[in-house]
Protein backbone atom coordinates (compact mmCIF):
# COMPACT_ATOMS: atom_id res chain seq x y z
CA UNK A 1 0.00 0.00 0.00
CA UNK A 2 1.20 3.20 -0.60
CA UNK A 3 3.71 4.83 2.18
CA UNK A 4 2.39 8.52 1.63
CA UNK A 5 -0.07 9.39 4.65
CA UNK A 6 -0.86 12.94 4.97
CA UNK A 7 -0.64 14.46 8.19
CA UNK A 8 -4.37 16.15 8.15
CA UNK A 9 -7.33 14.57 6.19
CA UNK A 10 -7.99 17.76 3.73
CA UNK A 11 -4.18 16.93 2.84
CA UNK A 12 -4.96 13.36 2.01
CA UNK A 13 -8.23 14.45 -0.12
CA UNK A 14 -6.31 16.88 -1.78
CA UNK A 15 -3.80 14.27 -2.48
CA UNK A 16 -5.99 11.82 -3.66
CA UNK A 17 -7.96 14.03 -6.24
CA UNK A 18 -4.26 15.11 -7.84
CA UNK A 19 -3.91 11.64 -8.30
CA UNK A 20 -7.38 10.87 -9.78
CA UNK A 21 -6.54 13.76 -12.32
CA UNK A 22 -3.47 12.71 -12.84
CA UNK A 23 -4.06 8.54 -13.41
CA UNK A 24 -7.59 8.57 -13.78
CA UNK A 25 -9.02 5.52 -11.16
CA UNK A 26 -6.00 5.48 -8.67
CA UNK A 27 -6.38 5.34 -5.49
CA UNK A 28 -4.59 4.62 -1.95
CA UNK A 29 -7.99 3.00 -0.89
CA UNK A 30 -8.29 -0.21 0.60
CA UNK A 31 -9.57 -2.49 -0.17
CA UNK A 32 -9.90 -1.92 -4.05
CA UNK A 33 -13.74 -0.66 -4.92
CA UNK A 34 -14.72 -1.89 -8.11
CA UNK A 35 -13.60 1.11 -10.01
CA UNK A 36 -10.10 1.88 -8.06
CA UNK A 37 -6.66 0.69 -8.44
CA UNK A 38 -4.37 0.69 -5.44
CA UNK A 39 -0.82 1.29 -5.51
CA UNK A 40 2.41 1.28 -3.73
CA UNK A 41 5.48 3.16 -4.25
CA UNK A 42 8.79 1.50 -5.30
CA UNK A 43 12.27 2.88 -5.97
CA UNK A 44 10.16 6.03 -6.33
CA UNK A 45 8.05 4.08 -8.80
CA UNK A 46 4.33 4.52 -8.09
CA UNK A 47 3.75 0.95 -9.09
CA UNK A 48 -0.40 -0.53 -9.18
CA UNK A 49 -2.08 -3.44 -8.18
CA UNK A 50 -2.04 -5.99 -11.28
CA UNK A 51 -5.47 -7.80 -9.29
CA UNK A 52 -7.09 -3.70 -9.53
CA UNK A 53 -5.83 -3.13 -13.06
CA UNK A 54 -7.56 -6.26 -13.67
CA UNK A 55 -10.95 -5.80 -11.91
CA UNK A 56 -10.94 -2.24 -13.94
CA UNK A 57 -11.12 -3.66 -17.30
CA UNK A 58 -13.15 -6.21 -16.50
CA UNK A 59 -10.26 -8.73 -16.92
CA UNK A 60 -9.64 -12.38 -15.16
CA UNK A 61 -6.27 -11.71 -13.49
CA UNK A 62 -4.46 -14.94 -12.81
CA UNK A 63 -1.16 -15.73 -11.54
CA UNK A 64 1.08 -18.49 -11.64
CA UNK A 65 4.65 -18.57 -10.52
CA UNK A 66 6.39 -15.39 -12.15
CA UNK A 67 3.33 -15.15 -14.51
CA UNK A 68 0.67 -13.33 -14.67
CA UNK A 69 -2.30 -13.86 -17.11
CA UNK A 70 -4.80 -10.97 -17.43
CA UNK A 71 -7.41 -12.26 -19.81
CA UNK A 72 -10.89 -11.52 -21.28
CA UNK A 73 -12.58 -11.83 -24.45
CA UNK A 74 -11.21 -9.51 -26.13
CA UNK A 75 -8.18 -8.96 -24.48
CA UNK A 76 -4.93 -10.95 -23.25
CA UNK A 77 -1.67 -9.87 -21.10
CA UNK A 78 0.82 -11.62 -20.31
CA UNK A 79 3.41 -10.46 -17.70
CA UNK A 80 6.41 -11.34 -16.03
CA UNK A 81 7.69 -11.03 -12.49
CA UNK A 82 10.86 -8.62 -12.88
CA UNK A 83 10.70 -8.53 -16.41
CA UNK A 84 10.02 -5.42 -18.83
CA UNK A 85 8.74 -7.24 -21.87
CA UNK A 86 5.32 -8.19 -22.06
CA UNK A 87 2.59 -9.75 -24.25
CA UNK A 88 -0.21 -7.79 -25.47
CA UNK A 89 -2.56 -9.71 -27.21
CA UNK A 90 0.08 -11.78 -29.06
CA UNK A 91 2.71 -8.29 -29.68
CA UNK A 92 5.63 -8.10 -27.45
CA UNK A 93 5.88 -5.05 -26.28
CA UNK A 94 8.80 -2.94 -23.95
CA UNK A 95 7.17 -1.95 -20.84
CA UNK A 96 9.21 0.87 -18.88
CA UNK A 97 9.53 -0.62 -15.65
CA UNK A 98 9.73 -4.47 -14.71
CA UNK A 99 6.71 -5.68 -13.36
CA UNK A 100 7.15 -5.99 -9.32
CA UNK A 101 6.27 -8.70 -6.47
CA UNK A 102 4.78 -7.45 -3.08
CA UNK A 103 3.93 -10.61 -1.35
CA UNK A 104 1.17 -12.60 -3.20
CA UNK A 105 0.70 -8.98 -5.64
CA UNK A 106 1.95 -8.43 -9.12
CA UNK A 107 2.59 -4.80 -9.56
CA UNK A 108 2.49 -2.52 -12.93
CA UNK A 109 4.17 0.80 -13.06
CA UNK A 110 2.03 3.45 -13.22
CA UNK A 111 2.99 4.93 -16.05
CA UNK A 112 2.55 1.45 -18.42
CA UNK A 113 -0.43 1.41 -17.40
CA UNK A 114 -1.70 5.05 -17.99
CA UNK A 115 0.91 5.94 -21.07
CA UNK A 116 1.23 2.65 -22.89
CA UNK A 117 -1.81 -0.44 -22.23
CA UNK A 118 -4.46 1.71 -21.10
CA UNK A 119 -4.35 3.31 -24.67
CA UNK A 120 -4.40 0.40 -26.63
CA UNK A 121 -6.86 -1.42 -24.41
CA UNK A 122 -8.88 1.66 -24.20
CA UNK A 123 -8.50 3.59 -27.34
CA UNK A 124 -11.77 5.58 -27.26
CA UNK A 125 -10.56 7.50 -24.76
CA UNK A 126 -7.48 9.07 -26.55
CA UNK A 127 -7.79 12.45 -26.85
CA UNK A 128 -9.85 13.37 -30.45
CA UNK A 129 -7.52 14.61 -32.52
CA UNK A 130 -7.75 14.96 -37.12
CA UNK A 131 -5.06 12.79 -39.10
CA UNK A 132 -5.27 14.14 -42.73
CA UNK A 133 -1.90 15.11 -43.16
CA UNK A 134 1.16 12.74 -42.61
CA UNK A 135 4.55 13.30 -43.04
CA UNK A 136 7.44 10.94 -43.98
CA UNK A 137 10.47 10.93 -43.04
CA UNK A 138 13.01 8.40 -44.98
CA UNK A 139 16.18 7.69 -42.79
CA UNK A 140 19.48 8.88 -43.56
CA UNK A 141 20.31 10.04 -47.34
CA UNK A 142 23.42 11.65 -49.57
CA UNK A 143 26.16 11.37 -47.80
CA UNK A 144 24.65 9.54 -44.96
CA UNK A 145 24.10 6.42 -46.42
CA UNK A 146 22.60 4.51 -43.05
CA UNK A 147 23.32 0.54 -42.98
CA UNK A 148 24.98 -0.94 -45.82
CA UNK A 149 24.76 -4.62 -46.56
CA UNK A 150 25.87 -6.30 -49.68
CA UNK A 151 26.54 -3.15 -51.46
CA UNK A 152 22.19 -1.92 -50.74
CA UNK A 153 22.23 0.92 -48.53
CA UNK A 154 19.67 1.70 -46.33
CA UNK A 155 19.18 5.24 -47.77
CA UNK A 156 17.49 3.79 -51.09
CA UNK A 157 15.56 1.36 -49.27
CA UNK A 158 14.27 4.02 -46.83
CA UNK A 159 13.16 6.63 -49.93
CA UNK A 160 11.87 3.78 -52.16
CA UNK A 161 9.37 2.67 -48.92
CA UNK A 162 8.21 5.96 -48.34
CA UNK A 163 7.32 7.07 -51.51
CA UNK A 164 5.18 3.68 -51.82
CA UNK A 165 3.62 4.58 -48.56
CA UNK A 166 3.03 8.35 -50.09
CA UNK A 167 1.54 7.20 -52.84
CA UNK A 168 -0.83 5.27 -51.94
CA UNK A 169 -1.62 7.21 -48.69
CA UNK A 170 -2.34 10.30 -51.20
CA UNK A 171 -4.73 7.42 -53.52
CA UNK A 172 -6.95 7.15 -49.65
CA UNK A 173 -7.09 11.24 -49.86
CA UNK A 174 -4.28 11.85 -47.57
CA UNK A 175 -2.27 14.98 -47.77
CA UNK A 176 1.79 13.59 -47.38
CA UNK A 177 5.17 15.38 -47.11
CA UNK A 178 7.99 13.99 -47.37
CA UNK A 179 11.12 14.86 -45.75
CA UNK A 180 13.17 14.36 -48.79
CA UNK A 181 12.12 13.17 -52.14
CA UNK A 182 15.51 12.70 -54.23
CA UNK A 183 19.30 11.40 -52.14
CA UNK A 184 19.47 14.31 -50.61
CA UNK A 185 21.89 14.77 -47.22
CA UNK A 186 19.54 15.97 -44.10
CA UNK A 187 20.74 16.32 -41.01
CA UNK A 188 17.89 15.41 -38.00
CA UNK A 189 17.53 19.38 -37.17
CA UNK A 190 16.81 19.54 -40.48
CA UNK A 191 13.55 17.12 -40.15
CA UNK A 192 12.29 18.37 -37.43
CA UNK A 193 12.40 22.11 -38.82
CA UNK A 194 10.50 20.51 -41.90
CA UNK A 195 7.95 19.45 -39.44
CA UNK A 196 7.43 22.66 -38.01
CA UNK A 197 7.34 24.71 -40.87
CA UNK A 198 4.90 21.87 -42.21
CA UNK A 199 2.46 21.41 -39.29
CA UNK A 200 1.70 17.65 -40.36
CA UNK A 201 -1.00 15.73 -38.00
CA UNK A 202 1.59 12.52 -37.89
CA UNK A 203 5.09 11.52 -38.10
CA UNK A 204 6.47 8.13 -39.44
CA UNK A 205 10.18 8.06 -39.99
CA UNK A 206 11.33 5.02 -42.28
CA UNK A 207 14.13 2.50 -41.43
CA UNK A 208 15.77 -0.41 -41.92
CA UNK A 209 17.99 -2.37 -39.43
CA UNK A 210 21.30 -3.66 -38.87
CA UNK A 211 23.29 -5.38 -37.00
CA UNK A 212 26.56 -7.69 -37.09
CA UNK A 213 24.50 -10.80 -35.91
CA UNK A 214 23.08 -11.49 -39.03
CA UNK A 215 20.66 -14.01 -38.16
CA UNK A 216 18.61 -11.29 -37.07
CA UNK A 217 15.88 -10.30 -38.27
CA UNK A 218 12.20 -8.80 -37.81
CA UNK A 219 10.37 -5.49 -37.63
CA UNK A 220 10.38 -2.97 -34.68
CA UNK A 221 8.76 0.27 -33.90
CA UNK A 222 9.54 2.87 -31.83
CA UNK A 223 8.34 6.02 -29.77
CA UNK A 224 9.46 8.37 -27.57
CA UNK A 225 9.61 6.68 -23.94
CA UNK A 226 7.32 8.79 -21.32
CA UNK A 227 9.52 11.35 -19.30
CA UNK A 228 11.34 10.42 -16.57
CA UNK A 229 11.30 6.52 -17.75
CA UNK A 230 14.03 4.78 -19.15
CA UNK A 231 14.91 3.69 -22.87
CA UNK A 232 13.78 0.23 -23.86
CA UNK A 233 16.85 -2.66 -23.65
CA UNK A 234 18.68 0.31 -21.72
CA UNK A 235 18.59 2.71 -19.14
CA UNK A 236 19.23 5.97 -20.25
CA UNK A 237 16.14 8.66 -18.46
CA UNK A 238 14.65 11.19 -19.99
CA UNK A 239 15.35 13.58 -17.29
CA UNK A 240 12.68 15.84 -18.78
CA UNK A 241 9.64 15.90 -21.34
CA UNK A 242 10.41 16.41 -24.95
CA UNK A 243 8.14 17.70 -27.39
CA UNK A 244 6.76 14.37 -28.32
CA UNK A 245 6.01 13.48 -25.22
CA UNK A 246 2.85 15.27 -25.25
CA UNK A 247 1.54 12.87 -27.22
CA UNK A 248 2.66 9.62 -24.92
CA UNK A 249 -1.34 7.75 -25.23
CA UNK A 250 -1.24 8.65 -29.15
CA UNK A 251 1.82 7.09 -29.65
CA UNK A 252 1.36 3.94 -27.69
CA UNK A 253 -1.66 3.52 -29.64
CA UNK A 254 0.03 4.36 -33.26
CA UNK A 255 2.68 2.22 -32.55
CA UNK A 256 0.29 -0.33 -32.04
CA UNK A 257 -1.64 -0.48 -34.90
CA UNK A 258 1.70 0.12 -36.66
CA UNK A 259 3.35 -3.28 -35.28
CA UNK A 260 0.17 -5.40 -35.96
CA UNK A 261 -0.38 -4.27 -39.54
CA UNK A 262 3.13 -4.72 -40.61
CA UNK A 263 3.44 -8.24 -38.67
CA UNK A 264 -0.02 -9.73 -39.82
CA UNK A 265 0.81 -8.77 -43.64
CA UNK A 266 4.57 -9.68 -43.69
CA UNK A 267 4.52 -12.55 -41.39
CA UNK A 268 8.35 -10.91 -40.23
CA UNK A 269 9.43 -11.71 -36.98
CA UNK A 270 8.26 -9.58 -33.54
CA UNK A 271 10.91 -7.10 -32.73
CA UNK A 272 8.63 -5.77 -30.59
CA UNK A 273 7.35 -2.21 -29.85
CA UNK A 274 10.11 0.08 -28.07
CA UNK A 275 10.26 3.27 -26.72
CA UNK A 276 13.56 5.60 -27.31
CA UNK A 277 14.26 9.23 -27.34
CA UNK A 278 15.38 9.28 -31.32
CA UNK A 279 15.97 12.94 -32.13
CA UNK A 280 13.22 13.01 -34.74
CA UNK A 281 10.54 11.09 -32.92
CA UNK A 282 11.16 13.08 -29.66
CA UNK A 283 11.32 16.64 -31.26
CA UNK A 284 8.25 17.03 -33.11
CA UNK A 285 5.17 18.27 -31.95
CA UNK A 286 2.68 15.57 -33.12
CA UNK A 287 2.34 12.17 -32.96
CA UNK A 288 5.31 10.18 -34.28
CA UNK A 289 6.70 6.93 -34.61
CA UNK A 290 9.89 5.28 -36.34
CA UNK A 291 9.55 2.17 -37.98
CA UNK A 292 12.41 -0.63 -38.60
CA UNK A 293 11.04 -2.62 -41.23
CA UNK A 294 13.75 -5.06 -41.49
CA UNK A 295 16.97 -6.25 -41.37
CA UNK A 296 19.71 -5.53 -44.30
CA UNK A 297 22.18 -7.84 -42.31
CA UNK A 298 19.96 -10.64 -42.91
CA UNK A 299 20.07 -12.22 -46.21
CA UNK A 300 16.58 -13.44 -45.93
CA UNK A 301 15.22 -10.01 -45.01
CA UNK A 302 17.38 -7.92 -47.45
CA UNK A 303 16.04 -10.24 -50.24
CA UNK A 304 12.62 -9.12 -49.04
CA UNK A 305 13.39 -5.58 -48.85
CA UNK A 306 13.97 -5.47 -52.46
CA UNK A 307 11.06 -7.31 -53.97
CA UNK A 308 8.13 -4.75 -55.17
CA UNK A 309 5.71 -7.22 -53.90
CA UNK A 310 7.39 -7.17 -50.01
CA UNK A 311 7.49 -3.30 -50.12
CA UNK A 312 3.94 -3.17 -51.32
CA UNK A 313 3.02 -5.27 -48.65
CA UNK A 314 4.67 -3.28 -45.98
CA UNK A 315 3.51 0.14 -47.43
CA UNK A 316 -0.09 -1.12 -47.31
CA UNK A 317 0.27 -2.22 -43.45
CA UNK A 318 1.79 1.25 -42.82
CA UNK A 319 -1.28 2.92 -44.65
CA UNK A 320 -3.81 0.62 -43.02
CA UNK A 321 -2.51 1.43 -39.60
CA UNK A 322 -2.46 5.10 -40.52
CA UNK A 323 -6.10 5.22 -41.76
CA UNK A 324 -6.88 2.87 -38.64
CA UNK A 325 -5.12 5.18 -36.28
CA UNK A 326 -7.01 8.37 -37.84
CA UNK A 327 -10.91 6.65 -37.41
CA UNK A 328 -10.34 6.06 -33.97
CA UNK A 329 -9.38 9.53 -33.24
CA UNK A 330 -11.96 11.24 -35.75
CA UNK A 331 -13.31 13.84 -33.82
CA UNK A 332 -17.46 13.36 -33.38
CA UNK A 333 -19.45 14.62 -36.19
CA UNK A 334 -22.25 16.85 -34.43
ZN1 LIG B 1 18.37 4.09 -40.16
Amino acid sequence: MSRFFPPRPWLALAALLILCLAAGPVSNAAPAGKHSIRYFDLNKVRYLYLQDVARFYGMNCRTADKKTVLSSRYSRLVLEQDSRICQLNGLKVNLSFPIARKGPDMLLAQTDFRDFIDPILRSATVPKRKVRHVMLDPGHGGKDTGAIAAKVAEKNINLLLARRIAAILRKRGYKVTLTRTTDQTLTLQQRVAAMQKHQPDLFLSIHCNALDNSSAKGIETYIANPAGTPSSGGNVFAKKAAPGNAFNRENALLSWLLQEKLLASSKAVDCGIKRKQFYVIREVSCPAALLELGFLSNAQERHLLLQPLYQDKLSVAVCDAVQKFEQTLAPVRK
